[in-house]
């Protein structure tokens, strides 16, 4: 089926491209369903207006002319671009202005898109932020106090947003229920499409004055401070989520969480796989071959390690949970030593005189 588009908008083929929009536009105004007009005619307005209100299509569609089909690629030479013509594609540069002169005949008005469901407020947003702690507070858990900028519900109108005394009463446009069902009808067929409503917003209330505080949308930036307890074995990168402790959500909706991400300052002294804790301990030739007792540091103290006789260089002893505690499942990791064994120097030389009797 050929069709002139031309003629269907009651054009020239050499019509400027305003003179073809305005020539759509009164055609649809005049034929909309809901002006009493015909369907089918509108629809043929529409069609003939997505091709010759766009240049690279019209310009298609002189060229082909009758072999220009809706809908369809047409495989021929030169109508690569089009694969994205169809009914569903509507230039919505020319629909927002349209709808100015429509009203709400396509069911939404222009600047507002309408959310369905909008009775949904919106959670308040997750926050995060970093916070050092020393290594021996990751081994034992601490508690600190945070300060943060954060919205907070506005406390003289609890979050509601009306100013206390003022009335306040279900939205008459939609029963207090926040959305509204419309028919729209459009070259499609007629639908029913639930959408936001237009007088409250969504929150099917309207207060005859608005909280002077936040301005009505219950939240406003306050300095908070908390304290968190960080628990014993957190480890560095690791995130403590706090459940509710982010922004608070618009008119009394949930508030986000607050993640706070930890940084664990290095000790010197030991270092951490885990819930183990790894450091080196360097003894003498005498001590490894016969055998004594040698002072650890550990994260819980000093202790003794006593080293058998005959212990090598690089010998790693265990010293049963005296790391961390296993924060992800149960338990205390363990302390590893590895002996370094110091092999002297600057001997004088009666010591080199021994050695050499020895003669090891
Ligand atoms: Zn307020
Ligand atoms: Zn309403």
């Amino acid at each position: 089926m050929s069709k002139d588009y031309y003629s269907v908008l009651g054009v020239s083929k050499t019509a400027t491209p305003d003179e073809i929009k305005s020539a759509f536009r009164k055609l649809a105004h005049q034929h909309h369903p809901d002006k009493g007009g015909n369907d089918a005619k509108f629809k043929e307005i529409n069609e003939a207006y997505q091709v010759l209100g766009n240049a690279e299509k019209r310009r298609q569609y002189d060229q082909f002319g009758s072999s220009f089909q809706h809908g369809q690629a047409g495989g021929a030479n030169g109508f690569s671009g089009f694969e994205g013509f169809s009914q569903g594609n509507i230039n919505m540069d020319d629909l927002g202005d349209i709808l100015s002169g429509f009203g709400d005949m396509f069911g939404f008005s222009s600047g507002r898109s309408g959310r369905s469901g909008s009775r949904q407020k919106e959670r308040g947003h997750d926050l995060e932020m970093g916070i050092s702690i020393d290594f021996l507070e990751a081994v034992f858990g601490t508690e600190k106090e945070i300060k943060l900028n954060k919205k907070v519900t506005c406390h003289h109108c609890h979050g509601q947003g009306a100013e206390p005394g003022s009335k306040v009463e279900n939205c008459r446009t939609c029963q207090g229920q926040g959305y509204v069902f419309r028919v729209q009808r459009s070259m499609f067929g007629s639908m029913q499409v639930q959408s936001a409503c237009p007088d409250c917003g969504g929150e099917g209330k309207i207060f005859s004055k608005k909280c002077h505080e936040c301005s009505g949308v219950g939240v406003v930036k306050d300095e908070v401070r908390l304290k968190i307890k960080i628990p014993a074995g957190i480890d560095n990168g690791e995130a403590i989520r706090l459940s509710g402790q982010g922004e608070a959500g618009m008119k009394g909706a949930p508030a986000g969480d607050l993640y706070l991400r930890i940084k664990i300052t290095p000790d010197k002294r030991f270092h951490r796989e885990g819930a183990d804790i790894r450091n080196r301990v360097e003894i003498g030739v005498t001590k490894a071959a016969l055998g004594g007792d040698v002072e650890i540091e550990t994260v819980h103290g000093s202790l003794t390690l006593k080293i058998p006789e005959g212990t090598q260089s690089g010998t790693v002893f265990r010293l049963k949970e005296k790391g961390l505690p296993r924060l992800h499942s149960h338990g205390q990791g363990d302390h590893f030593v590895e002996v370094t064994v110091k092999v002297p120097t600057h001997l004088s030389k009666q010591q080199k005189k021994m050695l050499e009797e020895l003669a090891i």
